[in-house]
């Protein structure tokens, strides 16, 4: 049982995020002072939305210079804290150098955050943002999980430098992040396990890998058909909450997968349909494997990939979090809309 004293800091890395955003606007709602790390702390254009949070709440925020690359980086920030989210971390799909765009930070930033821990006397517990790709690594592999569906037990195994390396990134922290936990007994770790984040961001200038997927699936560049990917949804609120949930609630522990459904990219698509009409570019049919197949290193994608996702069920069982943390999933379809709506007033997609 950890018990979070809410006078004290908590940290936030990687606070510019699409994800850490809401993280942020919780804790600052809830009264906490927030010490937020970002690459470039001057940078006031890019933080005016977190300022103007802080504004709007009864907490606090402050600043710290930090890199995931460099040892040491996240010492100051976290001084005096005994909860720490680790958020930071690329979600990029298309890299030119797999390690050093997406494992790098992943893992020696997960190492460094957790040295700073290990010398910061005050820490009691650590969220970790991980994700399914930790779980399951390409939809085939769940035709080998009980009820074909990932659970907290699984780990991915499948992904490698070269083959979903993303996916690989977020096991290889993870695992490291349990590593090093077992090695001591003073601070905890909660990891979460989220599916595919979606729903309004609060940063305007936020790169997540999120919204690239939802702006296809809307900006004609899929018009004569979707590929047969079947994938978990999260609205980012909801995730945030259960971030903040797995920080305070004394007894939540383990990986935890935040999900709220199973679904797929052409389901998406209807949903958008449902709302906007035939205004926008909307694909209304799965295009043939064989055509995926081919057409792949055109869209950036390898064709191994394709293999071992395109038409295989991908399925995650959410029932942890939902009895343990307690998460309410609000129904995806307001997410999507809610994130198309934003994509549509910031000019990002246009009518046909
Ligand atoms: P995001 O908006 O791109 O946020 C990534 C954050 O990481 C940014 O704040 C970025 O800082 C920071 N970062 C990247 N490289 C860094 C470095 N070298 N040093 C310090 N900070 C660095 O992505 P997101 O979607 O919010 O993702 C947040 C977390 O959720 C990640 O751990 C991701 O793997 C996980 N996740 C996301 C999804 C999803 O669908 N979005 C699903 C599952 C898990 P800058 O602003 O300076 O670039």
């Amino acid at each position: 049982m950890t018990h979070i004293n809410k006078e004290k800091p908590v940290l936030v890395t990687g606070a510019t995020g699409y994800v850490a955003g809401w993280i942020v606007k919780k804790l600052l709602d809830e009264g906490f002072t927030v010490h937020a790390s970002v690459r470039n702390p001057t940078d006031n254009d890019k933080l005016k939305y977190l300022n103007t949070l802080a504004q709007q709440a009864s907490g606090t925020i402050k600043y710290f210079k930090a890199d995931l690359l460099e040892a040491g980086s996240y010492d100051e920030a976290m001084e005096g804290c005994e909860l720490v989210f680790h958020t930071a971390s690329p979600f990029i799909n298309k890299v030119a150098d797999p390690q050093r765009d997406l494992v790098d930070p992943a893992l020696i930033g997960t190492k460094n955050v957790l040295a700073s821990v290990n010398k910061t006397a005050s820490v009691k517990r650590v969220v970790l943002t991980s994700s399914v790709a930790a779980i399951i690594g390409d939809a085939i592999d769940c035709s080998k999980m009980p009820d074909g569906a990932g659970t907290e037990a699984h780990w991915n195994t499948t992904s490698t430098l070269n083959h979903q390396p993303y996916n690989y990134s977020k096991t290889v922290a993870e695992r490291a992040a349990w590593e090093i936990n077992k090695k001591q007994n003073r601070w905890d770790l909660v990891v979460i396990n989220p599916s595919l984040v979606i729903g309004p961001g609060l940063n305007p200038f936020a790169t997540s890998e999120s919204f690239n997927i939802v702006r296809q699936v809307g900006d004609g560049s899929m018009r004569f058909g979707i590929p047969d990917f079947t994938i978990g949804v999260v609205d980012v609120r909801d995730l945030a909450e259960a971030h903040v949930i797995a920080g305070l609630k004394p007894d939540a522990e383990g990986r935890n997968i935040i999900s709220a459904q199973n679904t797929g990219l052409l389901e998406l698509a209807g949903m958008l349909r449902k709302k906007f009409g035939t205004a926008y570019h909307f694909p209304t049919r799965l295009l043939p494997k064989s055509l995926v197949w081919l057409l792949a290193p055109l869209a950036g994608f390898k064709r191994d990939m394709i293999n071992r996702n395109v038409g295989y069920p991908w399925r995650v069982d959410n029932t942890k979090s939902i009895q343990k943390l307690g998460i309410h999933y609000r129904p995806i379809e307001e997410s999507i809309v809610e994130l198309f709506q934003q994509m549509i007033d910031n000019g990002i997609v246009k009518k046909k």
